[in-house]
Formats: C-alpha cells, structure tokens, sequence
C-alpha cells in the first residue's frame, strides 16, 4: 500500500479534525492505512434480526426496535438502582434493564429506534417474561444511519472514553471509503489468483462493512476469506523476512572446517555403540554446513532420549581438530555438569587419555578434566580460555558474561535451546567471528510453530530412539492410594532397578501445602530401612549435587529423590521406574522432560503419576494425555491446544515481529503457503527488484526488528 494517501494523518480528511485524531491515535491509528488495519474485534448480524416474540431464555440475541417507555426504579432495601426500558418491535415488546447505572436516564427518550444486543433472562418474578440485563445498545437515526449501523452484518470496534461506538463506526465509514481509493496491492496477484483469495481492497471492505452472503459466524472467529487474506499477506512478510535471513547468512564469511582430523577420528572409532540411521544422518548435516564457507545455523530437535549429545561431539571435536575453540552452553549448573563428566567418560571409553584438555565453567565452578588439575580457581579458567590453551568449554549462561572471551572461537553448541532467548543465542555467538552454531532442543515443537520460531535456522530431527528401549508404561495413581505406591517402590527394587522420586518443592516453607523433597525422604526412609536414598535439588552446593549424582549412577543409591532439577540432562540408564508426586502440578512439557529420564535402559520402565484430588479439569486432561502416549510431538501440540501459543512460548522472547490478523495454528495452512511462496520469490529474485511495493511492506513489517535488504 506504498501510496502516500494512504500513510496520511487521519486528521485531514474531512470531518476528523484534531480532537478526534487524538482519540483515534489513542487506538492505534494514526494513518489512513491504521485505520484499514483497525479490524472490528466483533460482528453483529443486523440483517436477520429476531422478532421479540421468538425469543428464548438464555439465548445472545440482537433486537431492534422503539423505545415504548423509561422507567427509573430504586429498591429501598437492597439499594440497587435499576433503569429500565421498555422496547417494542412489530411482534411483541421486551424490558432492558440497567443496574446501578443512574446516568443512564440521560441518554433516551421515548420513540427513538434502538438496537440492543444481550442474552435473554427470565424474569424472576413473573417467569413467563424475558428481559435483558445490561445489553449492548445503539440509538439509531433512520435514513444513512441505517445503512452503517443497521440493517448490515455491522462490525463492533473497541473503542475510547470520549468515542462512541457509533461515531467511531462512522469515522471508519467515511475512512475506509477515502482508503480503499488509494490502495495498492503489495502481494504479487499471480500468488493471490492461485490461491483463489480475494483482493485486499475488497478484502479491507468487508472486513470493515460487510456486503453481501458473508457467514457471521466465520467474520467472528477470524476465518473470512478476507481474514484469510490478511492473515496469508503477514505470513508471507514473516517467512519473506525469515527465508532472507537465513538467505542473508549464506553472504557472511564462515569457517570451511575440513573433516577427518585425529581427534575426530578416534571418537568416530572408540564410539561406545553405533549411531542410529537418524543420528547418522544429523551428523552428517552438520558436517556439510561445518564444511561450507558459510556459518552454520542449525537446531537439532529430538525428544528427550533421542541421543542428541554424541551427535554435537564428533562436531565438537571436528572443530578441535581445526584448531578452533568450542563452547557447549547448557540451561542449568546441573546440566553443564553432567555433560562434562559424561563426555569424560565417553572420551575416556573412546581412548583420549590425557592430551585434550576441556573444561567446566559455571557461576561457582571451575573444572579441567585433566586427572592431573581438576578444580581449579575460576579466573584462571577464564584466562587460559582467552589465551587459546584450552580449546572446549562446558558452561552455562556464565558463558555469555564479558570477563569470558576466547581467543578463537569456532563452533557454539547450546543445548536445550528453548530454555535460552535468541538474545543468548547471539551474545554467545559475538564471542567468536561468525562462529558456527548448532543449537539442541528435546521441546518437540509442532512444525508450523517451529517454521517461525526457528524459522531462521536449518533444522535437522533426529525422529528415531536408540534401539532396545522399551516404551515407558505410566499410570495414574490418586493420593488415596498412596499406598500402593510404596507397594511398587518395593518390588522395583527387589527386582534390581533403581528408582526416582520427584517433588515440587524442597521443603514444605516453599509452599506449605505441597509435599516436599526433604520429608518425602525422611518418609521413605521409615519406609525403607534397608536401602541408601540419595537427595538432589537445586539449592545443593556443586560438589554435593555431583556426588549425589555418581551415588544414584554407581548404585551406592538405589532411590535418588530430587526435585526437578533433574527434568533435563540426567541420564541413568538402569533407573526403571519414576514416581512424580503432585504430578497434577506439573504442566506437559515438564511431565514429559521427567518421565524421559526413565526407559533410557534395556529394563522394562514405568512412571507414576501421584495426583492429589480434587483435579481440575486441565489437569486431568494433562494426565490422561501423559498415559495414551509418549510421544513427544503429540503432547507438545496437545500442550500448546491447552495453553495456547501465547504462553506455551512463554518466556522465549522470540525477537519476532507481531501477527495482528494471523494465528499461527489455526492458519497453519496459510503458514505453509507463505513459506513456500516466499522461498519461491526470493530465490528468483533475491532483492525483489520486480516487486517494490512487495519490497516497501516487507521492510515495513520488519522494521525496528532486522534490516533484511543492504543498499
Ligand atoms: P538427549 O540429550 O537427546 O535426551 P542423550 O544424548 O542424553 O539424549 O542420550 C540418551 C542416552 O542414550 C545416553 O545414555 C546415550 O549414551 C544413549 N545413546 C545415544 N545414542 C545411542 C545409540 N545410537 N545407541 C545406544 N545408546 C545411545
Ligand atoms: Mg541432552
């Protein structure tokens, strides 16, 4: 709409002046084009208005009609004020009555036409009657009035103190008339033909005043053809601005990593068991992009379990071997700390006995792997770090503060990428010249979510589990029959198998109503005399936490009881049954994240879910969803059905421009078609020189987030 009519104030066109433009910049519009895009948030069909004596109780209704009589009543005893009118249409008439609203007496006189919009309720003392309490209503002139406000599918603004909802809908009568006269068309019409959608002046129209056989009820859940058009046009500025940032990348300068060097080498060969086809097939994604002179952007997505850590290795040391230096930066002290000495562990298996230095750098730790160091103090770390000597960091967000800085950094690995902000992500990445990355998620995300969360990076799955692990089995267990519980704690253990305990919280000061860690301990404790419980939570000192986790791994512990800070990274292949206490607390991602750190074995696993009653609705649909399947993809979809995308993406602030019209779960097909036409567009004509009005929106819609064209 690259017209300059159309970025016009409103306050020029006729009958607006100042006053009113400050209002109406109060909602947003300050131009002609706002004003197109200001969308009614409701629809009412005042074309097929029912008959007064058609009514039913409890039914959303719209009349119209004249005022018959006004009455003002105040009740002594519960004083309450009521106003009250009585309307009649040509069937019958009906009582609206207002409670504690004493201004209204000024707003009406008798015979003058009114359209009021409410839900029908009985009279309570003559239930035979049907009344309104506090409906919606206009007062209607006859003559243009009719043709704006009545007689029309008429659209409901959100309006201002100080504009009416008449005036405003009549300010955007006379605005969308004055617009659509000067209205261009950014999006290329052989895309619009194909897909059948309408025009955006005919499609603005309507949006605004529909005309003609319109269906009401998909005006008012966003589904229009003309909602459509408006949701594609965004959807397509989105993957537009997305594929050129990734398209943009492939400009910048890189590192070309050649493969094959000693270290990797020997990990590729002392592997402590083969990579499954999927694993396989990552890894050798990743390689290529490490390869090109381009700087690698790539998200690995598994499910939890999937084996994402020894695929980031063979890159890790592909870098290493290069003689660039590698940052592995996980969410929580916890994580980095397993991931530290289980790589130890797997370099050791595969033969690296001393010679390849590595370490851990968290808030209060600082570690080398050599036998011959170990801790050491945490500036030191830092400082061999910036001198180059060391060449491979496990850490979490201390990674990004400024007193680290390397000297030659390659290659970034973040692992469990949804719990970091794409600001994380590129704070690390300034550490190093346009370092490679590749970032991890065990958060399956339905794939039109991931088309814009991660729309700017390649994106690999690994869709397959290692072999010999048999689906974890969950039950659903409620407080009363906690007992049972025990009952299978017992028999796990007499069985050879090790067992976790989760709480919400550490102790009950946390919240006094929830079981806690410490006391469910003391608990099992009197419970079971015989067997070593361990303890892990977050408030634990580094060195008590590590040796509480070799404890549980070595078996000195046969039950580790924790609270969920073991939700991701933890890995004990012979743990076979979980118990999550207040599992009604917990939502589906993070039931999910636990449960995964069961079934990582060849024991047979089960999970219990220990609910306290009474559930609430969600919750038990979140539990009976955790019980009919284990897969990943399914639940995260079901948890963005119950939660939404607003807050499923929650604290990921995703750095994404905003999508007025457009949802991206209920236009996933129009996500689709945005993303391929973009691709499509942009890989004919990269700076669309034959698209400028295509060119000006995109960088419209973009603009304060990325400059998407140089020059
Ligand atoms: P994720 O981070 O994806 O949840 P991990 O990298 O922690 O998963 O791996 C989970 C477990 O599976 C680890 O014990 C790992 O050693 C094991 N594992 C990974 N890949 C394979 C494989 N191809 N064959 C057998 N075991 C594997
Ligand atoms: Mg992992």
């Amino acid at each position: 709409m690259a017209d300059r009519l159309a970025n016009a104030g409103v306050q020029f066109v006729k009958g607006i002046g100042p006053r009113r433009a400050t209002l109406l910049q109060k909602l947003g519009i300050d131009s002609l084009k706002d004003a197109a895009y200001y969308l009614p948030f409701r629809y009412e069909d005042r074309k097929n208005i029912k008959k007064i004596d058609t009514l039913r109780p409890d039914s959303g209704v719209t009349l119209s009609g004249k005022i018959l009589s006004i009455n003002s009543i105040k009740t002594p005893k519960s004083r309450t004020s009521i106003f009250e009118l009585t309307i009649s249409d040509s069937s019958s008439a009906i009582k609206a009555k207002w409670f504690n609203q004493p201004f209204m007496k000024k707003l009406f006189k008798k015979g003058q036409n009114i359209v009021i919009t409410g839900t029908t309720k009985l009279n309570p003392y003559s239930p035979a009657m049907l009344e309104l309490h506090n409906p919606e209503f206009e007062l209607i002139d006859t003559g243009k009035d009719e043709l704006i406000h009545t007689s029309r599918i008429t659209p409901i603004y959100r309006t201002t103190s100080g504009l009416g909802v008449k005036l405003l809908r009549n300010i955007m009568f006379t605005l969308i008339e004055r617009i659509v006269a000067h209205m261009h068309d950014p999006v290329p019409h052989e895309i619009i033909d194909y897909y059948k959608l309408p025009g955006l002046k005919e499609s603005i129209c309507n949006l605004h005043f529909p005309e003609g056989e319109i269906d009401v009820n998909k005006l008012n859940n966003g589904t229009s053809i003309y909602h459509n058009r408006l949701s594609f046009d965004e959807l397509f500025y989105l993957e537009l601005g997305l594929t050129k940032i990734k398209d943009n990348r492939t400009l910048d300068r890189g590192i070309s990593f050649v493969e094959g060097g000693k270290y990797f080498s020997k990990l590729m060969r002392g592997l402590p068991f083969s990579l499954t086809n999927s694993q396989k097939r990552v890894l050798n994604e990743i390689l290529k992009d490490m390869k090109s002179s381009a700087p690698m952007h790539r998200l690995i997505q598994g499910d939890v379990g999937s084996g994402k850590t020894i695929v980031a290795l063979p890159a890790i040391l592909n870098a290493i071997d290069n003689g660039r230096q590698t940052a592995l930066m996980a969410p929580t002290e916890l994580l980095a700390e397993q991931h530290f000495y289980n790589i130890k562990d797997i370099l050791k298996g595969a033969g690296f006995d001393e010679g390849m230095e590595f370490c851990l750098l968290t808030g209060k730790r600082a570690e080398i792997n050599s036998d011959s160091q170990g801790v050491v103090s945490i500036p030191d770390l830092k400082q061999s770090i910036s001198k180059g000597g060391i060449m491979f960091t496990i850490g979490t967000h201390s990674l990004i503060q400024e007193s680290v800085t390397f000297s030659n950094l390659g290659l970034i690995v973040i692992d469990e990428q949804h719990r970091f902000g794409v600001m994380q992500r590129a704070e690390l990445r300034q550490k190093g010249a346009n370092p490679d990355v590749l970032v991890m998620t065990a958060t399956p995300i339905p794939r039109t979510l991931a088309m814009t969360l991660y729309g700017d990076l390649h994106y690999s799955v690994i869709d397959e589990l290692p072999p010999n692990r048999t689906p974890v089995e969950t039950i659903i267990v409620n407080d009363t029959q906690k007992k049972s519980v025990y009952d299978e704690i017992g028999k796990e253990i007499l069985s050879g198998g090790q067992v976790y305990v989760v709480y919400p919280a550490i102790d009950e000061n946390e919240e006094s109503s929830l079981h806690s860690a410490l006391k469910g301990k003391e608990g099992l404790e009197r419970m079971f005399t015989n067997v070593k419980i361990g303890l892990l939570h977050g408030k634990m000192k580094t060195a008590e936490r590590e040796e509480a986790m070799e404890d549980f791994k070595s078996r000195k512990t046969t039950i580790l009881v924790s609270t969920t800070v073991i939700e991701v990274g933890i890995d004990v292949p012979e743990a076979s049954l979980m118990i999550i206490v207040h599992a009604e607390r917990f939502g589906l991602s993070q039931l999910h994240q636990l449960r995964g750190r069961v079934g990582r074995g060849v024991r047979k696993s089960r999970c219990i879910l220990l609910a306290y009653t009474p559930l609430n609705e969600i919750a038990e649909r979140r539990l009976s969803i955790m019980a009919e399947t284990s897969d990943g993809f399914r639940i995260s979809e079901e948890d963005l059905n119950i939660r939404g995308p607003g807050e499923f993406l929650g604290a990921r602030q995703s750095g994404m421009p905003d999508l007025k019209t457009a949802h991206i779960i209920r236009d996933s097909k129009w996500l689709e078609i945005a993303k391929s036409e973009a691709e499509r567009i942009l890989s004919k004509d990269p700076d669309l020189k034959s698209y400028p009005l295509l060119k000006e929106e995109l960088n419209n819609f973009w603009r304060g987030s990325i400059e998407l064209f140089h020059g």
